[in-house]
């Protein structure tokens, strides 16, 4: 694909793949043939990027620790990106909330379409209330105690464990940092070489991107059975984009202004992982390319970007977040049910908490919504009811929050990159060399 720039390869890929399933939605047998033939190229896909993101994150992260050569500076990197992503997190739930109690989405339903969406879907809704109140019964602490492995075989052995695997890599990178150099050596020079290795092959299955794509939205397209539930719930469906967009607005100019990095500069750089963001609906999934580009397109050092960017992945979800905030009220206003002004103060504490606890897989923020909608004391009749609602329009909302997620983590990286000295001028060394403008 010559010297065409990787995201508007992405781009044309995604663009032709819904055409394409628009196309073999007429036919008989087309639908099949995409399911049988086209998606498993995607599916492949994932599955690739999904299979070096936990090689990934031990070597980038202890060889960045490595390079650090000095503890207190990671101590100060640590306390600033989680700081900034608290903040980021309750700015998006407050942008949530100003849109959804402007626009009153809920009000704009006509109560034929409540009761058909609830009848459709509520079926399907137990299993998602029962996950999340498994989530919830655990204690407080539960989460510390979730994030410190006992045995580093079994954490790297699930995706899922990824916050695990990060305890671990700083653990180790710590104690690398604390032992004398002559032995260190070695085992820094090992994972120089990992690294090395494992970023060669997030740009050798990137080759396989604007197919993939391709394939993953033909699939999609050939899915999605109920078009007319977008306009019946698109008043709500339109104020969680407009303020997922908001949300990234913010991003670009605190970025201009602190960093003095214009907003294409910082688009163009991110684009490719915004693009395969939306096109996998997984934060986990776009770890990979979120981490090339961050440190090869946006200039944060490997130091910053190792650390920030896993834990983003894992733990920083604005999109999630603002997603919940609007959904949680969308849902009352359209059952009728008040919430005062402390209800919404719960939303901005239980939705930064849900977000936090949100897996970074497809559809875990919808799960992860029965938290906010519970602590606001809907009752669990009511709470099947909202989640059948909302779920018809879940996927596109989820590959749109999930672009919000991603950019949130390369913002930070940029902004606590700045602030330790760490934002230098890109260093391209990849294959994407030349697919430059
Ligand atoms: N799909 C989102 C992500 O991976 C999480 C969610 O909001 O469902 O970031």
């Amino acid at each position: 694909m010559g010297k065409i720039a990787l995201h508007w390869q992405i781009l044309g890929g995604m663009i032709l793949g819904v055409l394409l399933g628009l196309l073999c939605n007429q036919f008989e047998g087309g639908r099949e043939f995409i399911l049988d033939w086209v998606k498993p190229v995607g599916t492949v896909f994932i599955k690739l990027l999904k299979l070096i993101a936990i090689p990934l994150i031990l070597a980038s992260l202890i060889k960045g620790i490595a390079d650090l050569k000095d503890i207190s500076k990671l101590s100060s990197i640590g306390g600033r990106t989680i700081g900034l992503y608290l903040l980021t997190t309750v700015i998006a739930i407050s942008i949530g909330l100003m849109v959804v109690n402007i626009i009153q989405p809920g009000g704009q339903i006509a109560p034929e379409t409540i009761s058909e969406l609830t009848q459709t879907y509520s079926g399907d809704m137990g299993t998602k209330v029962e996950k999340a109140i498994s989530q919830k019964n655990k204690g407080p602490l539960q989460f510390v105690v979730d994030m410190v492995p006992d045995n580093i075989f079994s954490a790297a052995s699930s995706n899922r464990n990824m916050l695990q695997v990060i305890f671990f890599s700083l653990f180790f990178g710590v104690s690398l940092l604390l032992i004398k150099p002559e032995s260190a050596k070695p085992i820094i020079d090992f994972f120089n070489g990992l690294n090395d290795v494992v970023l060669k092959m997030v740009d050798l299955i990137m080759l396989m991107a604007p197919y993939a794509v391709l394939a993953l939205l033909a699939s999609l397209v050939v899915e999605t059975t109920n078009t007319d539930i977008f306009t019946a719930l698109g008043w709500y469906a339109g104020s969680v984009i407009l303020g997922l967009l908001l949300m990234i607005s913010i991003y670009v100019l605190v970025i201009y202004f602190y960093t003095k990095k214009s907003p294409s500069f910082f688009i163009k750089g991110i684009s490719p992982a915004q693009l395969l963001a939306f096109s996998t609906s997984s934060s986990a999934a776009t770890l990979p390319v979120t981490m090339e580009r961050v440190e090869e397109h946006l200039g944060v050092e490997k130091e910053v970007t190792s650390f920030v960017c896993p834990l983003g992945a894992t733990i920083n979800m604005d999109g999630t977040s603002l997603y919940q905030a609007v959904a949680a009220v969308f849902i009352c206003q359209a059952l009728a049910f008040n919430l005062s002004f402390g209800d919404q103060l719960t939303i901005v504490l239980t939705a930064t908490l849900a977000s936090i606890g949100s897996a970074a897989v497809p559809g875990a923020g919808m799960i992860m919504l029965v938290i906010v909608l519970e602590s606001i004391g809907l009752p669990s009749e009511k709470l099947a009811l909202g989640l059948a609602l909302i779920f018809a329009v879940d996927r596109p909302l989820d590959m749109c929050r999930t672009v919000t997620n991603v950019t949130g983590d390369a913002a930070v990286a940029m902004i606590v990159g700045k602030s330790v000295g760490k934002l230098s001028e890109p260093n391209i060394k990849n294959w994407d060399d030349n697919y430059r403008n």
